[in-house]
């Protein structure tokens, strides 16, 4: 049963040292109890009142690690319905499917595992591959199971359903913590009894939501903390729908029953790559855990990994670049100098079109909170002269000697500011838009 903020507040130290970031224990233990804090923000909870705490401070769905290095993800650990209340943590797992009896097994994970994008400095990538054993023998999924933790870095989910032949392929990559996939009425004992032995994550499907309540809470009683839900809906009203239920049973209802990530099959809601990525579309933001794909093709992983990437930015923390001086393609003192801000969109594209006009240059990525150059110009953070205070803070007034500053030519306005604060120097106005930077870079003169 969950603690009420003054019932939490009774168990802090009450000395409002703020170091939990907040001013007061009380406004804690209130933010404690809403979810939106860690207990492990307080440094002086006593031991005993840490025990008490636990399941007022645990997330309502708890956070299931799979893997152990490479590509290990967390999911789950979601602590509200919608991005906007607060963020989403833990982006989902996207993962390809192969069976054990696929003589190119190897070949195309070695192919998935290729399928990386850079974006504004973040990789973006698949995580998982999903091993279907359909060969029904032990040596085979076993011996497959291996190849794919040796031979990739990806994480592994095992999809057997008969507990003798999951054990040797689980405990063959045990060290990989693969989740085994999946426990069900007919198999749970044995299958929690393996997944106890192991350490591995395990995955619980019923034929309806009662049946998997009824299974996490049998398996949690035995002790199991790590649990997935497959809802066992394969068609895509049903799948949305259970999604959402889980979703609000576990954040709304707090019923623990429910409070694990989930695991959907995109490859049982559609035949083709272009159904199934339109049934991944859907699942990402409506709450799947992990999504499983037939196939990870470029043209279907890449907008999912896009959208996921959108979907579990925190929405009120702009991505920002460190602000500074940034040298791009070797420059020296008879470089061009240029200047922008630092959200992270901005930056990338900046120095991608000035690293492409292979002009060398010098980038100076001023503070705007994360803030594009047009906004943090009408929010007064792109301002001339705390730009020129800057400049010279940073050392970038010394990086060349013509005295000469690119600004964006969206913030043509800044550039009588800027000169009042670096005297003799000239303020240039550069394009608009990056994509003009290389051609005016080339015509630039020290
Ligand atoms: Fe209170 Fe702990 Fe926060 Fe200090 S860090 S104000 S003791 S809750």
């Amino acid at each position: 049963m969950a603690l009420t903020g003054i019932q939490i507040y009774k168990l802090l130290p009450k000395t409002n040292c703020g170091e939990c970031g907040v001013p007061t224990c009380l406004a804690f233990a209130m933010a404690l109890a809403a979810g939106k804090a860690e207990l492990s923000a307080c440094p002086y909870v006593s031991e005993e009142a840490k025990e008490q705490l636990a399941e007022a401070s645990a997330p309502p769905i708890r956070p299931v690690v799979i893997g152990s290095d490479g590509r290990c993800l967390k999911v789950g650990g979601e602590t509200v319905l919608f991005r906007h209340e607060k963020t989403f943590y833990n982006p989902c797992g996207l993962a390809g499917q192969v069976s054990d009896t696929d003589p190119d097994l190897l070949e195309k994970v070695k192919k998935w595992a290729e399928l990386k994008w850079e974006r504004i400095g973040l990789t973006l990538q698949p995580e998982l591959v999903f091993l279907k054993c359909e060969s029904g023998d032990q040596e085979k999924f076993a011996s497959a199971a291996k190849a794919v933790a040796q031979n990739t870095d990806f994480s592994l989910i095992l999809g057997c359903e008969d507990p003798q032949i999951m054990a040797s392929a689980a405990k063959a990559t045990q060290e990989k913590k693969p989740l085994l996939y999946a426990a069900t009425q007919a198999n749970a004992d044995k299958m929690c009894e393996l997944a106890a032995q192991t350490g591995c994550p395990l995955a619980v499907r019923g034929v309806d939501l009662e049946e998997v309540a009824e299974l996490t809470t049998e398996l949690s009683e035995a002790g199991l903390k790590d649990l997935v839900i497959d809802s066992g809906a394969r068609d895509l009203a049903g799948a949305f729908l259970d999604q959402v239920a889980i979703r609000r049973a576990a954040l709304i209802d707090k019923n623990r029953a429910f409070g694990f990530p989930t695991i959907a099959f995109a490859n049982a809601l559609g035949e083709t790559i272009a159904e199934q990525t339109a049934a991944a579309a859907m699942l990402l933001p409506k709450y799947a855990g992990i999504i499983v794909l037939d196939e990870l093709a470029p043209e279907s992983l890449f907008p999912l990994l896009l959208q996921r990437l959108n979907i579990y930015t925190d929405p009120q923390r702009p991505m920002a670049t460190s602000p500074g001086i940034y040298e791009i393609n070797g420059p020296d003192e008879n470089s061009p100098l240029c200047v922008t801000s630092n959200f992270s969109l901005t930056y990338f594209i900046v120095s991608g079109e000035i690293e492409t006009s292979r002009v060398p240059s010098w980038l100076l990525v001023v503070d705007t909170e994360g803030l594009s150059v047009m906004t943090a110009w009408a929010a007064g953070k792109f301002a001339g002269d705390a730009i020129g205070i800057f400049m010279k803070k940073s050392g970038a007034v010394d990086k060349v000697k013509h005295k000469k500053v690119i600004i964006p030519g969206y913030a043509a306005a800044i550039a009588g500011d800027l000169e009042e604060e670096l005297v003799d120097w000239t303020v240039l106005v550069g394009p608009r838009e990056a994509s003009a930077l290389p051609a005016y870079l080339k015509e630039f003169k020290a």
